[in-house]
């Protein structure tokens, strides 16, 4: 179901909607810290499991139980770390945050500060966002300015400070212990976990690292009040509440980011917000939420007679009827995501498309971990191998094998990010990478843009 909403996403487009004078007259800014501000933070953060914002970074975890693992240590303080090191292929949602309602972002900041125990927040930024970087700084300067950030804000005892950190312009840097090692100056190289980082985040102190969205959300939420911000959503009886940005890109005529309460399915996306596929061609595949997200098939079916899976509540609908959400996607063995999904048109070759991706994969591994390093190589080549009718159907099984021993085999989840999506289209489309074992298809007639060789 279609809700559009505009917390976030009222000041776009407003002449000069970035500045704190915009973000006060169009949507309260400001309103909500104060009203943070008056409250305990136990009381802030129970307020926040009530919204049921799941992280809107990519792994949907519950906003406000991440919150609530922040312990008060002795010795040690705490941090909010904001995540807007945006990478994931496909997703462009928090860049259009920052650059039009970075006060959003900051109010969230110290609403979030409050609530964990915190007094300092990094917003660590992707290296190439300069105009982001630009309009975060702009907006801590005003906050400063005004007296809602620094010693005393709001005339509270409660000293906040926001700071935007620079990224170093690798994907891998948007996992969060990758983060924070860089954000420590270290190399970007992912952490064991546990320990979580709301045990030992940044400098070794808890930490609550939180996607960028989910922070710039909190403002509007704690303003409505948790319970009914929750409500918004067609999955708040799934605790999958609230409002968020969706972005839908490739083969659609409509690219774009919207705010709408959280449940709008597949084909409202496309067809309604996206204007449908380019030249009107029928739909082949989507891929849900950023490149990590296996593909799902335009014909696909939810819980097809042959799959063992409990039964999903949709079972028999089209994947493209099933409203997108952390849980509902995963009942159909794909993921949410960043909620940004790519739509590829018939006609879009699914074999080019992985090569595509794994070559994006195997470029941004960190190299730690053997399965992943390797497992990537390999991936990308034997596909490749495959494009250009070198393989034979053994080195199609080989694929298979070499994705599965990734899985569950490394540090971070990247190495699932890789597995997953080549895992997809092999299961998927095998028919299409058959045809090029046999000979049958060439790369020189394959296409990523229908219509284009
Ligand atoms: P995760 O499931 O390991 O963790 C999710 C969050 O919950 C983390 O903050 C983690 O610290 C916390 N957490 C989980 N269990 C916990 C526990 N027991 N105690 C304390 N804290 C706990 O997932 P992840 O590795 O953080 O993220 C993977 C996702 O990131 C993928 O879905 C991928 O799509 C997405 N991603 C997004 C982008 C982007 O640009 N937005 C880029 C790369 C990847
Ligand atoms: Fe690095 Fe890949 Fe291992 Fe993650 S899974 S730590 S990216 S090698």
């Amino acid at each position: 179901m279609i809700k559009p909403v505009n917390y976030l996403s009222k000041v776009y487009g407003i002449k000069n909607g970035w500045s704190l004078e915009v973000y006060e007259r169009e949507v309260q800014g400001y309103q909500a810290a104060r009203k943070a501000l008056r409250m305990t933070p136990a009381q802030v953060v129970d307020e926040a499991k009530k919204m049921n914002i799941r992280g809107r970074g990519g792994a949907g975890f519950p906003m406000g139980i991440k919150w609530s693992f922040m312990k008060p240590h002795p010795t040690k303080p705490a941090y909010l770390v904001i995540n807007a090191d945006e990478g994931e292929p496909g997703t462009h949602k928090d860049r259009t945050l920052m650059e039009w309602n970075p006060h959003a972002v900051v109010e969230g900041c110290i609403i979030g500060c409050y609530g964990i125990g915190a007094h300092v927040a990094y917003i660590y930024v992707r290296d190439e966002l300069h105009l982001s970087k630009e309009r975060l700084w702009g907006a801590i300067k005003e906050a400063k300015a005004k007296g809602y950030l620094g010693k005393n804000p709001f005339g509270t005892d409660y000293p906040v400070e926001v700071y935007v950190h620079t990224g170093a312009g690798a994907y891998i840097c948007g996992e969060e212990t990758s983060l924070l090692n860089s954000l420590e100056g270290r190399r970007g190289e992912p952490r064991l976990k546990p320990p979580f980082p709301a045990q030992a985040g940044a400098f070794g102190c808890p930490t609550t690292v939180n996607n960028l969205e989910t922070i710039a959300m909190v403002p509007a939420a704690l303003l409505m009040g948790g319970d009914a911000y929750s409500q918004l959503s067609a999955l708040h009886h799934l605790r999958d509440g609230g409002s968020r940005l969706y972005g839908i890109n490739g083969h659609v005529k409509n690219p774009k980011v919207v705010e709408l309460a959280v449940g709008v399915t597949l084909r409202e996306l496309i067809y309604d917000i996206g204007g449908g596929v380019t030249g009107d061609r029928p739909l082949l595949a989507v891929i849900p939420g950023g490149s990590s997200t296996p593909v799902l098939r335009a014909d696909e079916v939810v819980n097809a007679p042959d799959e063992k899976a409990p039964l999903h509540p949709w079972h028999g609908q089209s994947v493209l009827d099933v409203p997108l959400g952390v849980d509902t996607m995963r009942g159909l063995g794909t993921m949410l995501g960043t909620c940004c999904a790519t739509v590829l048109a018939e006609g879009t070759c699914p074999v080019l498309a992985m090569e595509n991706l794994m070559q994006f994969y195997r470029h941004e591994s960190c190299g730690q971990c053997t399965p992943c390093r390797e497992g990537g190589a390999w991936l990308f080549r034997t596909v490749t191998k495959i494009l250009d009718n070198k393989a034979n159907m053994q080195e199609l099984d080989n694929l298979h094998d070499i994705a599965n021993n990734i899985m569950g085999n490394t540090i971070c989840a990247f190495g699932e990010g890789t597995a997953m999506p080549a895992l997809g289209f092999l299961q998927k489309f095998r028919k299409d990478f058959e045809a090029y074992v046999r000979g049958e298809r060439t790369r020189a007639t394959a296409t990523l843009i229908p219509g284009v060789s």
